[in-house]
């Protein structure tokens, strides 16, 4: 097959578009804003953006990071997100294929990219995401892994996990600190990912979220009251199972064998 329809490199290609779109909903969904119009402006001048420099990633080196307009600066991040979707949506391409189940996986990794920094950016994780992501994740588990019942379990833990360690908090810190938002990307994820990839993602969220928290810690940029966007941790860690928990708890039960 020649490279140019290879699943890795036109699902790598669509991902660069949706990234592009991805932007819009990170910056305006929690706004409130309509996501489909008006068209893109500048935050600075308020220009619109002309279609030839809305080519994803390309635009924004050619203009070097700025508006055409105004010289005004234009995030890096534009550019990560869309590189970040193409990567993710390429490498589901070349390790699911061309499948029914791969192209839930594409609409599953774009909800987790824009999960990522709207947590980072509001704490908070909108419900016009996760109610829809976890009826598409149980419908999606008909045409593969981790098939209903493992998606129903995977729900019912990554939700009731996190929902479990939420409710522990508040009641021996007397304060929140697992926002509801957290609790209903748990039944999300957990659908898309089976248990095993559910405990994964508990796991090495919390892993990356306390090594990050102890950073902050050491360099005085947090204190024991910081909340840190859990969210911003779990959802790369659910695309990240999808590929590696299977192997993981292979290996984890191989040790327990021996
Ligand atoms: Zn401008």
């Amino acid at each position: 097959m020649p490279f140019f329809v290879e699943p890795w490199f036109v699902l790598g290609f669509l991902g660069l578009l949706v990234g592009s779109f991805l932007n819009v909903v990170i910056c305006r969904l929690p706004a409130g804003e309509s996501i489909v119009s008006p068209p893109s402006r500048c935050p600075g001048c308020g220009h619109r953006v002309r279609p030839f420099d809305n080519i994803p990633v390309i635009s924004w080196a050619l203009l070097r990071g700025r508006c055409r307009d105004c010289r005004g600066p234009i995030s890096p991040r534009y550019p990560f997100v869309e590189l970040l979707t193409g990567a993710t949506f390429g490498v589901i391409g070349a390790r699911f294929g061309f499948t029914p189940g791969s192209m839930f996986l594409l609409v599953f990794a774009a909800a987790m990219v824009a999960v990522v920094f709207i947590d980072l950016d509001h704490q908070i994780i909108p419900d016009v995401i996760t109610w829809p992501g976890l009826g598409l994740g149980l419908i999606a588990s008909f045409f593969g892994p981790p098939h209903p019942v493992g998606a129903l379990v995977g729900a019912l833990i990554g939700g009731g996990t996190l929902f479990a360690i939420g409710f522990a908090y508040e009641k021996v810190r007397g304060i929140e600190g697992m926002g509801g938002g957290d609790v209903k990307l748990g039944l999300m994820f957990g659908a898309f990912t089976g248990w095993q990839g559910a405990l994964f993602t508990l796991m090495s969220a919390s892993f990356a979220g306390a090594l990050v928290g102890a950073v902050l810690l050491a360099r005085k940029k947090a204190d024991g009251r910081t909340a840190l966007p859990f969210g911003t941790f779990l959802a790369p860690a659910a695309v990240l199972s999808l590929f590696v928990a299977p192997r993981f708890f292979q290996w984890y039960g191989g040790l327990l064998h021996r």
